[in-house]
């Protein structure tokens, strides 16, 4: 990496911006009478949730021990990328670079703002070829990385993540929203080491909380101030805040669910060596598979006439079909019907 400087990388209109500060949230109050911001004085919800987030931050800070002001809070780890490509990309300028195949929401948000869309193909293992890597970016200027490990569709985590983190001349965004399934150390340890680092993580997956619409982004606290001056003041509702406060009061549930998810996935893994139609199963850290079947509109097909949903990845990835794991009652449902295939 050259020298950082984030003043390099950010759109200089976001440099500019005067965030929005809510007087209320960035004081402290004795016993105060709310008359500033036009809410009803009935009812349950009626007051704007915090705009600083602060509760569920301060939390957060204490799990993963990492100072507050390093953590942003969005509608979903979906509207962090989007938020973080509002911070960097350049409308109709700027280009990112994603790995093929991934998560296609990178893909989607940098698409609606005209940035470019670079893809680095993922060899027959969905692994990175380094020199594919390092040929990208040296021909491509490129502002941001999104770095998907787990890696959704494909299962897999990516190797030697800090190798591409040290060699972007820009920012890496580590999507870590399968962590938990994996076993793997998260990359929020490196966050002291690269100044060009971001990692995502989101209560949708392993936190069973994708209905509260949750998700985190950690950095440095210049990139995590850009990215809170982008966002909505209120983007996160007072509901799903309290939720997961509840939640993270309650890990030992979320670790036993992980637990039987993993548990589940150990299971279907042994069922599936004895299913015909099967042709490859490749190896997962995350709560899914990517299988490859022999005939996979028949599967497909067969599958959602029992009315089970599965998502099918060919032909990008050829006659592969995505199965998340489910409880095991859904899990015997899902193998009885491929049995008969
Ligand atoms: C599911 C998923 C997310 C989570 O998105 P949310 O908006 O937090 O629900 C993020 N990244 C990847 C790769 C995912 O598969």
């Amino acid at each position: 990496m050259k020298k950082f400087n984030i003043n390099n990388l950010v759109r200089k209109n976001i440099l500019e911006l005067q965030p929005y500060i809510s007087f209320r949230d960035n004081n402290e109050f004795e016993n105060p009478i709310f008359l500033d911001a036009n809410e009803s004085p009935f009812g349950e919800f009626n007051r704007y949730p915090d705009s600083t987030q602060k509760k569920l931050k301060q939390t957060l800070s204490k799990v993963k021990n990492i100072s507050p002001d390093q953590i942003a809070l969005g509608n979903g780890s979906d509207e962090l990328i989007d938020l973080i490509i509002k911070v960097f990309c350049e409308p109709k300028y700027d280009s990112i670079l994603m790995m093929n195949p991934s998560f296609a929401m990178y893909g989607f948000y940098a698409s609606i703002n005209e940035n470019r869309v670079v893809k680095l193909n993922l060899n027959e293992n969905f692994e990175i070829d380094k020199d594919e890597f390092l040929n990208i970016i040296k021909e491509n200027q490129l502002k941001i990385f999104f770095l998907c490990s787990p890696n959704n569709p494909t299962g897999n985590c990516i190797k030697d993540i800090e190798f591409y983190i040290k060699n972007f001349n820009g920012i890496v965004v580590v999507d870590e929203a399968y962590i938990e399934f994996s076993g793997k150390k998260s990359c929020i340890e490196l966050l002291e080491k690269y100044p060009n680092l971001v990692v995502l993580q989101t209560f949708s997956k392993a936190w069973g909380m994708a209905g509260a619409r949750v998700g985190i982004a950690y950095s440095s606290k210049e990139i995590i101030k850009l990215i809170n001056t982008v966002k909505a003041p209120y983007n996160v509702n007072y509901l799903s805040l309290n939720k997961i406060i509840e939640l993270i009061s309650k890990q030992e549930i979320v670790k036993s669910n992980i637990e039987n998810a993993l548990n589940e996935i150990a299971w279907l893994k042994t069922e599936f060596e004895n299913i015909n139609c099967i042709k490859k199963v490749y190896p997962t850290d995350a709560n899914f598979f990517l299988i490859e079947f022999e005939n996979i509109e028949k599967v497909y097909e067969k599958l959602l006439e029992k009315e089970i949903l599965t998502s099918k990845r060919s032909p990008q990835i050829l006659n592969c079909i995505r199965i998340n794991v489910g409880n095991r009652e859904e899990n015997i449902q899902l193998t009885q019907v491929l049995k008969r295939i």
